[in-house]
């Protein structure tokens, strides 16, 4: 200490502390900064081998598998890819996520995703967690949101007749994705063997042979097997792809508990995680009473399709996903989306 500039103690005095303030300020954003860790959830549906469509589902859940492996590629970089489980699990603690934690998820259950996605993952070692609509499997009556394309696609003529719906005009491809889109929305309230039924008779009507359309587009009991051997968590996703916040609670229980049974038949395992079918986005899917009945039935957690980040003590039964379509085909607009939402507030 300069004893000849007794004077300069006190300014030494403040500049220290405020130098140990500033020092201690930045300690406290850190400590801020990892309190407020994010963990992102990926949710995929279909991929293709090429750019072209598919007739099973809308052009906006369809990646090609080449977008999906360079994804791939750069998450392995830049993040921490950790199984669903682990993240709910950590949410459920209280405690800390992985830096930079994401897990992968994939709706439906299409066979796509055992023979482009599987192949990928395993190569990185990544693990999925796959929500399937049980009834669709294994050549079950194909998802009904697969039938509705596959009629307005391959329907003849200029219009399309569902009974009890006004006629939908059928042209181009575009204006026969419009009509895809609207008939989707106008039959998530119907009951499942009712809106069966009407897309039956307009398939039969309109000549379009659904059955052999369709065939093989869903997984086998035996894939799914094979991708919770090698490390996937298969999680529910209802029987018919059911809106349960729209079905009387006597359906939608009836359609979760077949399915978790169904999953803990077929791997050995009992189905602990919940995907909440939202077909066309234009419909409230989930509710308190939904989030109540999951937990009543041993489900652990349930994720919904709303971007968004995870974070210690999130609701488990409301967790956000980022869907991934053909927008976020580029790894760059991958990379900015995900940022985006991992530093949200
Ligand atoms: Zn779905």
């Amino acid at each position: 200490m300069n004893d000849r500039h007794p004077s300069n103690l006190p300014r030494l005095g403040a500049w220290a502390a405020k130098r140990m303030l500033h020092y201690s300020g930045l300690l406290a954003l850190a400590r801020h900064a990892r309190s407020r860790v994010r963990a992102l959830v990926l949710r995929y549906h279909v991929l293709t081998d090429g750019p072209s469509d598919v007739l099973y589902a809308a052009p906006g859940v369809c990646l090609p598998v080449e977008a999906f492996r360079l994804q791939m590629a750069f998450v392995r970089r830049a993040y921490t890819v950790v199984p669903l489980d682990e993240l709910v699990a950590a949410v459920a603690r209280g405690g800390k996520l992985p830096p930079r934690a994401l897990a992968i998820t994939f709706d439906d259950g299409y066979a796509d995703n055992h023979r482009l996605a599987f192949p990928v993952l395993q190569g990185l070692g990544f693990p999925a967690t796959l929500y399937v609509t049980t009834g669709a499997l294994d050549g079950g009556p194909p998802l009904w949101m697969s039938v509705v394309r596959a009629l307005v696609r391959g329907a003849p003529g200029r219009e399309l007749s569902v009974a009890g719906l006004p006629a939908l005009a059928l042209g181009t491809v575009a204006e026969r994705d419009g009509a895809a889109r609207i008939l989707t929305r106008a039959l998530v309230p119907l009951a499942p063997a009712d809106r069966a039924e009407r897309l039956a008779r307009a398939a039969e009507a309109a000549g379009v042979d659904l059955e052999h359309r369709l065939a093989g587009v869903m997984l086998t009991w035996a894939e799914v097997r094979e991708l919770a051997r090698a490390g996937w968590t298969i999680g529910a996703h209802t029987v018919t792809h059911l809106n349960v916040a729209l079905a009387s609670p006597a359906e939608a229980e009836a359609e979760i508990v077949a399915s978790r049974d169904a999953i803990a038949a077929a791997v050995g395992a009992p189905a602990l995680h919940f995907a909440y079918p939202n077909t066309g986005g234009a419909h409230r899917y989930f509710g308190p009473d939904t989030a109540a009945l999951l937990r009543r039935l041993g489900f652990r957690s349930a994720v919904v399709s709303r971007a968004g980040a995870l974070r210690p003590g999130a609701d488990l039964f409301t967790l956000p996903r980022l869907g991934i379509g053909p927008r976020l085909a580029p790894v760059g607009e991958l990379a900015a989306a995900l940022e985006r939402q991992r530093l949200a507030a």
